[in-house]
């Protein structure tokens, strides 16, 4: 897969101000590039991201500024919001999640939200699309937040091809508005699908096909192949990155998107696990999106890593079958990176 360029970087003026900030570029022993990107629910988080160093956001959770709300922001409340972020990272990419809210994200204010198997009902791109008013006002707050620049949208918990065509066509739907009204709004728009449900892992072709860019969601995804509810203590020991379907899956998108060209990146938790970075560097994966807090000490472990160790390393852990197996081939976990002070 190509090397990520890096633009933009020496627009990131705090970075270099911060004694934690990270080096611009994130290579491996062996110089391969990858791309560090930060999470960010809270524009404190966006702060801490650049003050590090983070190359864009990977994942911007925009549910956070609707649940600690009484009501529903407006298009323009998400619009001054998204603007904000924008200009503390204006040449960045910054991938918009649109709202992924059910499962444990609970809009106290919004009628019928409780379900009796919230993670399976109506969550996510679920929930957007039988509430389309909501999904309207804050694409068209994206795209006008975006202004003069290239839009990064994607869709959480895609679990067909026509939810992506379906969100696609949202975002179609709001540019003719936006241009109608003779608004400014972002004119170079990426659409892109997290990989969160399993299905969309047999169809990953077609969606590399109709998707710009795409998102794994480890957390999720975790969940749903392994049928293990991620808040529930009482199945945490089963909740097993390291679960063979789980490798395997991932080294599945991971080669169809770098045969295919698609942009993607990592964001779930596994992307900070020291354990599992030389699998995923291993199998191809060229960004990561992580906690801020977690920045430094990763671009140091993949500092620490080298490629074609990492390649034959994810070669070992492919053909185990089972957990115990692949627990033995990975990094001890005293290499997990630790979190910086935030
Ligand atoms: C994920 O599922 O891995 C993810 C990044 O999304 P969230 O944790 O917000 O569900
Ligand atoms: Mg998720």
């Amino acid at each position: 897969m190509a090397a990520h360029s890096r633009p933009g970087l020496a627009a990131q003026p705090a970075r270099a101000e911060d004694p934690s900030a990270i080096a611009p570029r994130t290579c491996t022993s062996d110089g391969e590039v990858i791309r560090l990107m930060a999470n960010v629910n809270l524009m404190s988080d966006a702060d801490l991201a650049r003050r590090l160093g983070a190359e864009g956001i990977g994942l911007y959770r925009t549910e956070f500024p609707f649940m600690v709300r009484r009501e529903l922001p407006t298009e323009e409340e998400q619009y001054e919001l998204y603007r904000d972020l924008v200009a503390r990272f204006p040449h960045g990419e910054i991938h918009f999640r649109t709202l992924d809210v059910g499962g444990d994200k609970v809009l106290s204010y919004f009628p019928d939200m409780r379900e009796q198997n919230p993670f399976l009902g109506v969550r996510s791109i679920r929930f957007t699309l039988r509430n389309r008013d909501i999904f309207i006002q804050q694409i068209r707050a994206m795209l006008r937040a975006n202004a003069g620049r290239k839009l990064h949208v994607m869709f959480p918990m895609i679990s067909s091809i026509e939810e992506l065509r379906a969100g696609r066509g949202m975002v179609e739907q709001c540019i003719s508005e936006l241009h109608a009204e003779g608004l400014e709004f972002s004119n170079e728009v990426a659409v892109g699908a997290m990989v969160e449900v399993p299905s969309m892992v047999p169809l990953i072709d077609q969606f590399a096909r109709e998707a710009d860019f795409l998102a794994i969601g480890t957390n999720d995804l975790i969940q749903y192949l392994l049928a293990v509810d991620r808040t529930n203590e009482k199945v945490a020991h089963l909740y097993l990155p390291h679960h063979p379907a789980v490798l395997r899956t991932l080294h599945a998108v991971a080669s169809v998107c770098s045969e295919r060209g698609v942009p993607l990146s990592v964001c779930g938790d596994m992307a900070h696990q020291g354990q599992y970075l030389p699998f995923l560097i291993g199998i191809g994966v060229r960004s990561l999106s992580v906690e801020p807090v977690y920045l430094p000490a990763v671009q140091n472990t993949i500092a620490r890593i080298h490629l074609a160790d990492a390649q034959a390393l994810a070669e070992e852990i492919l053909a185990a079958t089972s957990v115990e197996e692949v627990a033995a081939l990975l990094p001890a976990p005293q290499d997990e990176p630790q979190a910086a002070r935030a």
